[in-house]
Formats: structure tokens, sequence, C-alpha cells
């Protein structure tokens, strides 16, 4: 007989199945030598209102990327049950450890959340709260948006994307929602070189079968106001397409999404040396094979001359590295070109 499937321990103090706007924690025990019985308290929004889909949003997956989080924090608010037909659940601070400190990973554990998914019940903490994302909220949703920004240490031209459903019918569900989204740029990542792999919440997302967005709304640790914008737009956007708001919530977007394509490693460019990385390009812009993107300073040898680093593909600058001290292997940008969609 196989084993049964192992339960999470963490407990919820809302229930996902009563109409109206609940608002609490899920606990997470964790004694400490501070707090022997004491519990980590996730930050939990659900709002629902009889029969229809549901949404689930998550952002503080990377505890310092903040557009993600300033946009649900006011969605939460926003959000009126008797307006909406369905359910949405909000986790403003997936990873609430890092939230908190505002850092990419636990300090509790040092895991990343985003790389360990399916999780795991009996694990570390961050284990803990992916198999809880994973095994009892990702079932309960029809469609999954996990928000992002570059963090500490990247900048992005604020966008949409998708990891690429091996699903057609799955993939032109996620389509018809990037362009409810409505970001200037999308960008649709295949499933084999997507940062993160199958251990992405996405991935578990789409593991069950779910419509699974992302989104990187800007980053260098702070609030980019363009890209708040759009995301504040856009969750809105996605919920009057799912049906869950009324369609005269609907702000149409400046323009149409414009779907970009990563296409594997050269559209990354990485630093070939330890050193101070002089960016030669700027994020939006368009560069052709051969363009001069950095040059690596070395200001301990003065004496000898900086290496440049060129473009090994076309297309326009999305992300760039934000600290000028760079060590070999860091990324310093990446690209992404115009993708047809059939
Ligand atoms: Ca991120």
């Amino acid at each position: 007989m196989a084993d049964a499937p192992r339960k999470s321990r963490l407990v919820s103090e809302v229930d996902f199945n009563k109409d109206g706007k609940q608002t609490g924690f899920i606990r997470l025990f964790h004694s400490t030598h501070d707090s022997a019985y004491g519990f980590l308290p996730i930050p939990i929004v659900v709002v629902k209102n009889g029969e229809g889909p549901t949404a689930l949003f998550t952002s503080g997956n990377h505890g310092d990327e903040y557009e993600g989080q300033v946009a649900l924090t006011n969605l939460a608010k926003s959000l009126d049950p008797v307006r909406i037909k369905g359910r949405v659940i909000i986790l403003t601070m997936a990873n609430y450890p890092a939230a908190l400190v505002g850092r990419r990973v636990s300090p509790i554990d040092d895991l990343h959340l985003n790389r360990i998914f399916p999780g795991d019940p009996d694990g570390t903490v961050t284990r803990q709260i992916a198999h809880y994302i994973d095994s009892e909220l990702i079932p309960l949703a029809d469609f999954v948006m996990d928000l992002h920004s570059g963090g500490s240490s990247l900048n992005y031209v604020p966008c949409a994307l998708a990891t690429q459903s091996n699903d057609p019918a799955l993939f032109q569900k996620q389509l018809a929602a990037l362009r409810a989204f409505g970001a200037p740029f999308t960008y649709i990542q295949g499933g084999a070189q997507g940062q993160g792999g199958n251990q992405t919440l996405g991935s578990g997302a789409e593991r069950r079968g779910k419509i699974a967005l992302g989104s990187e709304l800007g980053g260098c640790g702070t609030v980019n106001p363009a890209g708040l914008a759009i995301a504040e737009r856009g969750v809105r956007n996605v919920l009057v397409h799912l049906g869950i708001l009324p369609t005269s919530d609907w702000v149409e977007p400046p323009s149409p999404t414009r779907f970009l394509d990563v296409r594997g490693q050269d559209y990354y460019v990485y630093a070939p040396e330890n050193g101070v990385f002089e960016p030669l390009v700027q994020l939006g812009d368009t560069v052709a094979i051969g363009t001069p993107a950095a040059r690596i300073h070395f200001t301990e040898t003065p004496w000898l001359p900086p290496v440049e680093i060129a473009f090994k593909a076309a297309g326009i600058v999305m992300c760039q590295r934000i600290p000028a001290r760079t060590k070999r292997g860091d990324c310093l940008f990446h690209l992404a070109s115009d993708l047809k969609i059939t």
C-alpha cells in the first residue's frame, strides 16, 4: 500500500469556503529560543462570493521585490465581496521571513522559495511554505499569478511572463490572460531554459494544470511606480477576464502587449572576470549581435585594460544588473526578441 500523502503542518486562520472577505494568517509553527510555542504569521486575504473561478495571487516570493507586494496589498483592500463572482486568494508575503527583512532568500534557513517547489511538509521553514502553497493553495485555484521584480541585484523593463505550457490549450489560456494583464511587454520562456526550471511556484501551478503567469515589474529593491501601475491595472483586468470582477471594471491598456521570447543562453550576458561593471547600454535599448554591452574594470590593477563584452544575440535589453561590483558568473543583462504568436 502506498504511503498516504504527507499533510502540511501549517494552519490557516481563514476558511477558504466561506463567503465574504476574510483576513488573517497562515500559522507556521516555529519554535525558537525567543519563542518556544510561537508561529510565523503569513498574511492571507480571501475574498469569496458564490460560485465561480478562483484566482491565487502571490508576491514576496522573493522578499526584496516590492511592486507586487504593494499592488496586492492595494488589491486586498479594494476588493468588495459583493462585486465579485468566485474567489480571490492573496498572499502578499509568500516567503514571509524573507519579505520581513527585504531579502531574496529566507534568513531562517537561507533557502530560496522559488527553487524548492513542491516543497516538503517536514522540511525547514521555507520548504514547509512551498509545500503549503503547492498542496493547499494551488489546488484551490484555476489561475495563479506570482508577481516578481528584479530584486536587489537586477532591474527589469516592467513586463509580464509565462513559461510556455506543453499543453497547447493551456498555453492559449496563458496567452489570453497575459493579453488581459496588458503589460507593455510580455516574454515567454521555454520550460527547460526558464530560470528555476521545474522548482518554481509557477511550475508547481502548471504541474496541476493551472493557468500560471509571472511578472518582472522593476527591481533595484525599490517600488518602480510604472511597474506598480501596470500591476494594479493588470491584476484587476485579469479578474475581469476570468469573470470574477464585472466587465465595467476593465481598464483598457494603452497598447496591446508586445510578446517577446528569451531564446537561450546567448540572450544572457555574464561577467567574464571579477571587477567593476560599467554598463554600455540602457534598459529598453535595442541591440544587435556585437553591440558592446559592458566593460569590466580592474581597479585593483589599474595598469590593466578593461575587458569589453559584446552581445551575442539581437534584441531588447530587458534586464540589467544593479551593483557595480561584480564577480565572474554574475548575470549583467538579458535580452528578449520579438515572438510571433500563431
Ligand atoms: Ca524575482
